[in-house]
């Protein structure tokens, strides 16, 4: 029996990568279009900024969650 070490930490995270890391999209309250945004993890777990629309112009408030396993959550909030 060979000894195999996972480098990657295993704790039930499911090895796909669905979503592009630091990338996570919201759905616009105003016009309902998915907008793609930048997740800078950096920033805190939670974060919470305000951002117009760039299609509809209008400004959403961006709630940010990020949990420890370094998901995204990401949702929108007419202002
Ligand atoms: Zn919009």
């Amino acid at each position: 029996m060979s000894r195999k070490r996972n480098r990657r930490a295993s704790g039930g995270r499911q090895a796909s990568d669905a979503s592009a890391a630091g990338e996570s999209s919201y759905v616009c309250d105003a016009c309902g279009e998915q907008i793609v945004i930048p997740v800078d993890p950096s920033q805190g777990s939670e974060q919470e900024y305000v951002e117009d629309c760039p299609v509809c112009c209008r400004p959403n408030v961006i709630h940010v969650e990020i949990d420890e396993e370094g998901e995204s959550r990401v949702w929108a909030e007419r202002e």
